[in-house]
């Protein structure tokens, strides 16, 4: 295995798509907001294979080649809550005006750039933008707890699959101009890359559960919570979301659904519904919704 000297000869394709920052601001709700707390109990269904990197891997007898293995607890299948949240934080951060990433360097260029007309905030001291309110930020409590996910059903196997050398995506226009969040988008995406690796995944149709706890969170918060747990089932709006390692294989897709909605308050309104409406609200990024819904996680 090795890396590629000459990108133009190397098969590699990427599926990664790109969502346009929008201008942060903080969130400041009326002070009269009503908050609400409570859980959704979710059921996450696996519409491809998917594999959670464990850092383990493992000789075979007699193998020649390191089988890398999916996360297991007690021989069962699991996606930890942290691996969940970090997933539906950047689809928050991406559909609301919230903060910007980090922009870490790229190669001999220097670090990337925020697109002309589009400054950072600092959240702290008080200040927060929608997604660190909800999900937490440096010396700032989390306002959300996600359950690790476990699945009964899960049938494992070892696939084999292409190395991941191939050139990274592009996060950079000509310009050194970050181009956004990235994604990856649903969808077969066939390629042969001369060296291959094998990996112990999870077969697709596994089901995994668990729970998302909210505590004290506007309607606001709860239906952009809602929106980026894929909960939006309104017919042709519906997305499915990737998690895990080899995204840019295919892998990760799992279509969330809600169980159960639990919420103070007398909030008459189920999780899909509030999913639906966040695009209404103050805070959306509409054109990022739609980019998202129609042509990166639409189910295929
Ligand atoms: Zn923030």
């Amino acid at each position: 295995m090795g890396g590629f000297d000459n990108f133009r000869s190397s098969p590699y394709v990427s599926s990664a798509a790109f969502v346009p920052f929008s201008k942060p601001d903080y969130y400041f709700p009326p002070q009269n907001a009503e908050r609400y707390s409570g859980y959704v109990d979710l059921k996450l269904t696996c519409c491809t294979d998917i594999y959670i990197g464990s850092g383990f891997s493992h000789m075979p007898e007699n193998g020649k080649q390191l089988v890398y293995q999916t996360m297991t607890y007690d021989g069962k299948a699991v996606i930890p809550g942290s691996s969940f949240k970090g997933v539906v934080r950047n689809l928050a951060s991406a559909v609301s005006n919230s903060c910007l990433p980090f922009l870490p360097r790229y190669g001999k260029d220097g670090p990337a750039k925020y697109p002309a007309g589009i400054s950072n905030i600092s959240c702290k001291d008080g200040k927060f933008c929608i997604v660190c309110d909800i999900f937490g930020a440096m010396s700032k409590g989390s306002k959300v707890m996600f359950s690790d996910m476990y699945s009964e059903n899960a049938i494992f196997y070892i696939k084999e699959l292409n190395a991941q050398y191939g050139p990274k995506p592009v996060y950079t226009d000509k310009h050194g101009t970050a181009k956004g969040y990235k994604f990856f988008m649903t969808g077969e995406n066939s390629y042969e890359m001369p060296s291959k690796i094998k990996a112990r995944v999870v077969k697709k149709g596994a089901v995994f559960t668990g729970r998302v706890h909210f505590k004290k969170i506007t309607e606001e918060e709860l239906a952009l919570l809602m929106f980026s747990l894929g909960l939006n089932d309104m017919e042709g709006q519906d997305i499915v979301l990737k998690i895990g390692g080899f995204k840019n294989e295919g892998m990760g897709e799992v279509k969330v659904s809600a169980c159960d909605f639990v919420c103070s308050n007398m909030l008459n309104k189920s999780a899909g519904e509030l999913a639906y409406q966040y695009y209404d609200m103050p805070t959306a990024n509409q054109d990022a919704i739609e980019k998202i819904s129609d042509e990166i996680l639409t189910p295929v």
